[in-house]
């Protein structure tokens, strides 16, 4: 059906988040609701978010002034209460203020000052059906309420309904609600059991999906083969890791043996090499590389980021210099020229070793013999990996790296036949980094960055966002300006929206100390290595994930010394989530933290860095679900002659094939 309404720039809008139709719109979840559930005046704690009715008693006041615009006025709740309310940068409140109505008023509590800050005013009280809001992540030119209403339009119109399609055996054996009720519900769900159970059942629809889809990918994958002409020579492996001025660890020495043995059997390899920062991924990388070199196969290995790419060119350029093989470094920032003389190499077999961004796969890409591809931070490439390999020659063994560590119990469950190794123990043994949770005015700040400048050791400054509307410390810009006036051309600026060349610039000006300072966003995140960063300050810490976190600290003490990291968030903030990173330095228990801490208002559409992303399912709470999930896929492809059971089957393997389900679960591909 198409689209209920006839504005054309909606229309538009709306497309642009990749929905062109009515059913489209409806399988658009919520990623989170506002709740207006009135508050119990009696329970209200400090920093609680309140929704409260009652009455405005005193005529605003306003104070205005370049930056900020602030009303305050006094509220008495229906419980006789009296609170001062402070408003900051919400122009809309002086218009609708009066004495005489009655208002609902949403916001936050501080205890001491007994005042709540505002997040909403709304004339009157909010009925039952309206207190489950629904929250959409939408681009700024689609107005939220224009849109909840659309929604709401598409769903009460007689001739919309969506299709079930989960084997009726299982609707009622699991109690489910039809695909459409829920779909009602979790966009407008009545009260708190109404949400539940649309939730549960929309879950165990996309656990069902997921687990269905990856048995068919795996019974696939099965089949794919590749011929060993050429014996890869582990004598000269063994040489090569002599040749090293340091030791592999035990956990190296074993994945190198998995991964070498599975480079040498005849189904191809699909494997997954995960481990924290500075475990020693590369090194791993580079000697499977090697191996697959010995059996005059091309390799390619993939990261995320141009510095990234960069700095394992020079790694792998460096580590096999001495035999004479010939690696090439593709990225964004090539010339056309360049790019084309590195394409002609390639398909003349004058490459062995391709290091690079996404690019190494684009269409004018010809290998001759590609044996082996590496894929660094797999989780960051949102794309069909694996059919991109079979279409480029077929033969392809593959190794994923991750740093954000699986959970034990989960990875049999989510990866399935995936193998993995892993690396648990550091080079250096514990690398240690001290991390302290402070507020934006601690004078332990600049503490650190002196500390860091006196040893002529480097420090990064990390914000999540390049600008602001605000004068505020959650953009690299204006921490920039305002480290800038203080320690001047000692501090430089990185950040996704400047040129690759000037990237560079800055990065290596970094890595000589020539700059100490490095303001920054979260792309240092990702596997930058200067070995002597001595310090991180991380601002808006909240608005990143724990395992972002853990990722970005792991920045520093490098060398072996030890690190120091501070998070820095607003105090009226929830701090405590940051706190568990001052006592836990396990990836593998910040992963599963950093799930579990999630609350019920924002289980949906969150990114769950390096796990394949769910619209609904957190893999952590909702662990059994897999599990019964794979069981129930088991029996569905032990009876595919129940005519149910074969449509089902069917859409499945049809969607998989129309690659609807590109970007997502990137893994299983
Ligand atoms: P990861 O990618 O797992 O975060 P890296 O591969 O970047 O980690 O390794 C971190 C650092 O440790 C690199 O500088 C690397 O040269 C070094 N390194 C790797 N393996 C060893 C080892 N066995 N002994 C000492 N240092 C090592
Ligand atoms: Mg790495």
């Amino acid at each position: 059906m198409k689209l209920l309404t006839n504005s054309k720039t909606l229309i538009e809008n709306i497309n642009s988040l990749g929905i062109n139709d009515s059913e489209g719109l409806i399988e658009y979840l919520p990623y989170r609701y506002e709740v207006f559930n009135y508050s119990k005046e009696e329970n209200i704690k400090d920093k609680d978010r309140v929704v409260l009715m009652g009455r405005i008693v005193s005529n605003p006041k306003i104070i205005r002034n370049t930056k900020i615009n602030i009303v305050s006025f006094h509220f008495i709740s229906r419980g006789n209460k009296l609170y001062m309310v402070k408003a900051f940068n919400q122009s809309y409140i002086g218009g609708i203020i009066n004495l005489e109505d009655e208002f609902t008023l949403v916001g936050r509590f501080n205890y001491e000052k007994n005042e709540i800050t505002l997040s909403s005013l709304k004339k009157g009280e909010i009925p039952q059906e309206e207190r489950y809001r629904p929250m959409y992540h939408l681009p700024s030119n689609i107005n939220d309420s224009t849109y909840r209403n659309l929604v709401k339009r598409t769903l009460n119109n007689e001739s919309f309904h969506m299709e079930d399609y989960l084997p009726r055996k299982l609707v009622s054996k699991y109690h489910l609600l039809s695909h459409d009720e829920a779909l009602h519900s979790i966009h407008f769900p009545k009260n708190e059991e109404d949400l539940h159970n649309a939730l549960r059942t929309l879950k165990f629809e996309e656990c069902m999906d997921f687990c269905l889809k990856n048995r068919i990918v795996r019974n696939r994958n099965a089949l794919l083969s590749k011929k060993n002409d050429i014996e890869i020579n582990t004598t000269k492996i063994n040489e090569f890791i002599k040749s090293l001025p340091f030791k592999l660890t035990e956990d190296q020495t074993q994945a190198i043996r998995e991964i070498v043995f599975d480079m040498k059997k005849e189904k191809l390899m699909y494997r997954l090499l995960q481990g924290d920062v500075g475990t020693g991924k590369t090194l791993v990388a580079v000697i499977a590389l090697y191996a697959n070199y010995l059996r005059l196969k091309q390799g390619v290995l993939m990261a995320p980021t141009d510095a990234l790419a960069r700095q394992h060119y020079e790694n792998v350029a460096s580590l096999l210099e001495k035999y004479n093989i010939h690696v090439a470094l593709v990225v964004g920032s090539l010339s056309k020229g360049e790019r084309k003389e590195i394409i002609k190499k390639i398909r003349a077999g004058e490459v062995d070793i391709v290091v690079g961004t996404h690019a190494v796969f684009s269409d004018d890409f010809e290998y001759v013999s590609l044996g082996l591809a590496v894929i660094d931070e797999q989780h960051r490439f949102g794309v069909n990996q694996r059919n991109k390999l079979v279409n480029k020659g077929g033969e392809v063994d593959l190794l994923l790296m991750s740093a954000t560590p699986i959970p034990r119990t989960l990875s049999l469950s989510i990866y399935g036949d995936l193998e993995v190794s892993t690396l648990a123990k550091y080079p250096n043994n514990a690398r240690k980094v001290r991390t302290l949770v402070v507020s934006y005015e601690s004078k332990k700040i600049t503490g650190l960055i002196d500390y860091c400048l006196k040893n002529e050791r480097q420090v990064f400054m990390v914000c999540p966002k390049i600008t602001s509307n605000y004068n505020d410390e959650s953009a690299v810009k204006n921490v920039y300006e305002k480290y800038h006036d203080i320690y001047g051309d000692k501090i430089g600026l990185l950040h996704g929206k400047m040129k690759a060349e000037e990237k560079n610039i800055i990065l290596e000006e970094f890595k000589k100390k020539e700059i100490l300072i490095l303001v920054a966003t979260s792309i240092v995140e990702l596997g930058i290595d200067v070995k002597e960063a001595m310090g991180i300050i991380i601002f808006s810490a909240n608005s990143f994930g724990l395992a972002s976190l853990h990722q970005l600290r792991g920045r520093v003490g490098r060398d072996g010394n030890e690190g120091y990291c501070i998070l820095v968030d607003d105090e009226n903030d929830d701090l405590s989530r940051l706190k568990f990173l001052e006592s836990c330095s396990d990836g593998f228990r910040i992963a599963e933290e950093d799930l579990r801490l999630r609350g019920p208002g924002d289980f949906m559409g969150i990114e769950q860095s390096g796990f394949p992303s769910f619209n609904t399912l957190n893999i952590v709470s909702d662990f059994k679900m897999f599990e019964i999930a794979r069981d129930e896929v088991q029996h569905i492809m032990f009876d595919l002659d129940d005519e149910d059971n074969k449509k089902y089957y069917n859409k499945i393997q049809n969607e998989l094939d129309m690659n609807e389900f590109e970007n997502k679960n990137a893994l299983f591909d």
